[in-house]
């Protein structure tokens, strides 16, 4: 059972002495207890303490890193079973599938395409996080060339699929210190793998369709020296991963099976239906997803999946509060003000940029809560957008004084116009109107 703050703290030294990178040791009780820092942190702890505080403050499931660099990603360490709990904190990798039967030309394409590609969505820039090599051939050379030829391409995570030890060493010859993740050790080889990923300072994927058995073999694994392990749970069908990986989510985060609090893996592009395995995977607990190269549309629909699952639902994405132009706006400019709310910032400015009507938006900081539920809360108020309005330097950027609010303010249409001296405009409620609005309204 997990400890309090208060009961880890009579277990620390408490000299305050703040060698954990912690003030005070209560600090650091408090970190532990909501399993944010590392209890080897603190130097002083004896023995006894450590082995009661290590087995109740670690994560209840693993942080494993893939890669180095600007495209490594970290998963795992998660603490509950619903976002709405808390939030999910490390959003599943998503790698692209070759094998090393296919052309240079193809598996250059490919990984070209997960290097470059992005696209922004509410702000934030979506990628897919690597790619994985399947050794398809049987061959070790053909193997370590495939893996050489993504490798001279771009620096990004990689997966080592392969059964041959052989054929991985080859491969791991061109990885250098990238630490891709290998996969797979089972009951029979383990041993073997075990080695060549310690030596090679890799993450280690283990795989078993019998919970029981992933159990047993992540013990044995860890009696060999390894610590990084991810899970393939080998679901048959899409139901038996939903089974297995909520199984062990429950099992992992409730620490009643601590050999299964590793993520878990989800070859994708070997389910019946690729495309809502996927789906399943980022919903339930997959934290590194196999796919075949998505088409543009299927890769648009995951990762908005994926951002929106990954999205703390207590703190909605907000944009920084200030003057945004829209085109080339002169000093005749409408100026529209409205939330820090990400959708509406973006929902709106997609809508001005259609109407080619160059404007200023005013956004204000509601702490990204959307116009309605802004004002409802209070959040949203005169005194704000006067204030917004004087650091913003509105008044230096147009000549007019005219405020356009969004058709959810109108309540506070009078009060704004009484704090700030500006006439407002009570523009619509639904941002898809703006344009016949201002055809229609807006007159300097
Ligand atoms: S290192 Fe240990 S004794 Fe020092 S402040 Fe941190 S927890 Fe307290």
């Amino acid at each position: 059972m997990a400890l309090k703050a208060l009961d880890i703290y009579k277990l620390l030294p408490r000299k305050n002495c703040k060698e954990c990178g912690d003030p005070t040791c209560l600090t650091f009780a408090m970190k532990l207890a909501g399993g944010k820092t590392d209890v080897d942190l603190c130097p002083y702890l004896d023995d006894a303490a450590k082995a009661v505080l290590g087995a109740t403050t670690r994560p209840p499931i693993r942080l494993v890193k893939l890669g180095i660099g600007e495209r490594s990603f970290a998963v795992g360490e998660e603490f509950v079973l619903y976002r709405h709990e808390k939030t999910f904190y490390h959003p599943p990798g998503i790698l692209f599938k070759i094998s090393d039967t296919q052309t240079t030309e193809d598996i250059q394409a490919i990984t070209t395409r997960v290097r470059d590609e992005s696209f922004t969505r509410v702000g934030v820039d979506l990628r897919f996080n690597g790619i994985a090599i399947e050794n398809t051939s049987g061959t070790p050379d053909t193997f370590a060339r495939a893996v050489e030829t993504v490798e001279k391409i771009a620096d990004l995570p990689l997966v080592l699929m392969a059964r041959d030890p052989a054929a991985l060493s080859a491969a791991l010859m061109h990885c250098g210190t990238y630490r891709p993740l290998i996969h797979a050790a089972t009951p029979e080889n383990y041993k073997e793998f075990c080695a060549l990923a310690k030596n090679h300072s890799c993450p280690l994927v283990i795989k078993a369709n019998n919970i029981d058995t992933l159990a047993q073999l992540a013990k044995d694994c860890t009696a060999n020296g390894m610590q990084d392990l991810i899970l393939d749970l080998l679901p048959e069908s899409l139901q038996a991963f939903i089974v297995r990986s909520t199984t062990i989510r429950q099992l992992a985060i409730t620490r009643a099976a601590p050999d299964l609090g590793y993520p878990v893996f989800l070859d994708a592009s070997v389910m019946e239906m690729p495309d809502a395995a996927i789906a399943l995977g980022i919903v339930k607990y997959a934290s590194v997803i196999i796919s075949y190269p998505l088409s543009p549309a299927t890769a648009r629909a995951a990762l908005t999946l994926r951002q929106n699952i990954y999205t703390d639902p207590q703190k909605p994405i907000q944009m920084n509060p200030g003057l945004y132009r829209v085109g080339d706006p002169k000093k005749d400019a409408p100026v529209l003000m409205t939330v820090n709310f990400s959708l509406t910032f973006f929902t709106l400015q997609g809508y001005l940029e259609s109407t080619r009507v160059p404007c200023f938006m005013l956004i204000v900081d509601t702490e990204g809560l959307s116009v309605l539920t802004a004002v409802a809360a209070g959040k949203l108020s005169e005194m704000l957008v006067k204030d917004s309005i004087k650091k913003f330097a509105v008044e230096d950027e147009v000549s007019h004084r005219k405020l356009i609010i969004p058709g959810y303010a109108s309540p506070l249409s009078g009060r704004i116009e009484e704090a700030t001296g500006w006439k407002v405009l009570v523009g619509p409620r639904d941002a898809a109107e703006i344009s016949d609005f201002l055809n229609e309204e807006w007159k300097q």
